[in-house]
């Protein structure tokens, strides 16, 4: 069975990464397809490759010196050939690529910044590959055009995958020798470059297991699982073994940030198991990611985790459930000012319009209260600005029949306010509205009646 594996960038930033990771890919055969981020981080503060090549792009575009902004990516890729003895002849075109950059053809600024942020996934893969041949191992850099990764063109750097990838990929032949793939972008159908938003070579590495129908995308990061509750919030909380695609979906959502949310849509769609792994600690088991059918829930829930970045509107009206198209009319001033909410949980009388916090500033939100004070007259309205959501997330959630009491006894216990809670829609996540200063220690007791 022939698996994917895909490198984060903290397991590629620098030499000695590269050989943990040389060390995963030499250990099982299997590992065939081999998709690569940009060197990231190498201690706390240092700079991601992609963030220099942002700052490149910016010099670029503003025509200001570039010279040591360039200089510092080339050397981030070349500390890396030096542990190999990779010589200079062979390092070259690596050069002459970055080099060049500023000379290419780009249809405007986007273009040209996404194209240089691309290069940081590029030459790793390139240089990834020149490495493994140099040890013998049979290896060939496949770029995302090869492979016929389609993307959209209206935002060439948060771009979204088009359908005729699937097709094209499933046309893709290959041999024994170990494909290197950059991720984080495609092609858009006139051939320019284009990145998938930040975080985004999870994406690619989904795409990829989908269109080559390949079982397994074992995803390497720089922590052992997936873990129940935050480690900022909780110490040492239950790692989770395995979980479900939508278990995962929802609390990414809020605030799981280890396996990019939008990356696992093209996993499911292909049923490819995801296995979140640490490239320190290879042996580890990690977590699984696993479609629904075949899962069998070990705890009434997986995991809570809570996001802080939301506002919330609270509108109250007497009578509010009997008059008709007030909501059409909210939808409509949203529509005007471009904003789109994320929850509407409503009452008899009260409805609550939950927004993400980040997609709005003060003006908007002023003349959009303004707006609905005008055509919904209601008898109050409220902006709260520092509103968080607890997301309780678990499979086995449906078959316990006390799983609500024992997710809102420990939260009132606590004497902590509670401005909404959602279940409906999904029968395996809770959501619960709370103040941002009491979101942590709602986790906690939660998590402490759950897992302690
Ligand atoms: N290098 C890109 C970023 O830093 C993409 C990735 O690492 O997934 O966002």
């Amino acid at each position: 069975m022939t698996k994917l594996i895909k490198f984060g960038g903290s397991s590629l930033a620098n030499g000695d990464q590269y050989k943990k990771v040389i060390n995963i890919i030499k250990k099982d055969k299997t590992r065939q397809i081999i998709v690569l981020s940009a060197p990231g981080k190498r201690f706390d503060d240092d700079i991601k490759v992609t963030d220099l090549l942002i700052q490149y792009a910016k010099a670029v575009i503003n025509k200001q010196d570039y010279k040591d902004i360039l200089n510092n990516i080339i050397g981030r890729y070349k500390d890396i050939a030096d542990t190999y003895d990779i010589s200079d002849d062979e390092f070259a075109p690596i050069v002459s690529i970055f080099n060049n950059l500023p000379k290419q053809k780009y249809p405007n600024n986007e273009y040209l910044l996404a194209a240089f942020k691309a290069h940081g996934e590029r030459m790793n893969a390139k240089l990834m590959s020149i490495v493994l041949n140099h040890l013998n191992i049979k290896a060939k850099f496949v770029d995302p055009k090869e492979l016929g990764i389609v993307v959209s063109k209206d935002d060439p750097n948060a771009a979204d995958v088009l359908k005729e990838t699937y097709e094209n990929l499933g046309h893709f032949g290959y041999g024994n020798e170990k494909l290197v793939i950059p991720g984080f972008f495609g092609y858009t159908k006139d051939g320019n470059m284009a990145t998938f938003a930040r975080g985004g070579s999870d994406i690619t590495g989904s795409i990829i297991a989908n269109g080559l129908n390949i079982p397994m995308y074992e995803n390497f990061t720089d922590v052992s699982s997936i873990y129940s509750a935050n480690p900022k919030i909780i110490n040492h909380p239950a790692p989770i073994k395995k979980m479900t695609y939508r278990e995962m979906r929802e609390l990414a959502y809020a605030g799981f940030s280890v396996f990019n949310d939008e990356a696992i849509i093209p996993a499911i769609k292909g049923n490819v198991t995801i296995n979140v792994k640490n490239t320190n600690m290879p042996d580890e088991p990690g977590t699984l990611i696993v479609p629904e059918g075949s899962f069998q829930p070990e705890h009434p829930i997986t995991g809570v985790s809570s996001s802080k970045h939301f506002s919330a509107l609270y509108l109250h009206k007497y009578l509010l459930n009997k008059e008709v198209g007030i909501t059409l009319k909210l939808l409509q001033i949203f529509q005007k000012y471009n904003i789109s909410y994320e929850h509407m949980p409503s009452g008899i009388d009260d409805l609550t319009v939950i927004f993400n916090k980040e997609s709005l500033d003060k003006i908007t939100i002023k003349s959009l209260c303004k707006e609905i004070q005008e055509s919904i007259k209601p008898d109050k309205l409220n902006w709260i600005d520092d509103y968080a959501i607890i997301m309780v997330v678990g499979e086995g959630m449906r078959d316990a029949a006390t799983t609500i009491s024992d997710i809102i006894d420990p939260i009132t216990n606590e004497n902590i306010p509670i401005h909404m809670i959602n279940q409906g829609a999904s029968q395996i996540s809770i959501m619960i509205g709370t103040r941002e200063a009491n979101a942590n220690q709602a986790v906690k007791s939660i998590y402490n009646e759950f897992f302690e």
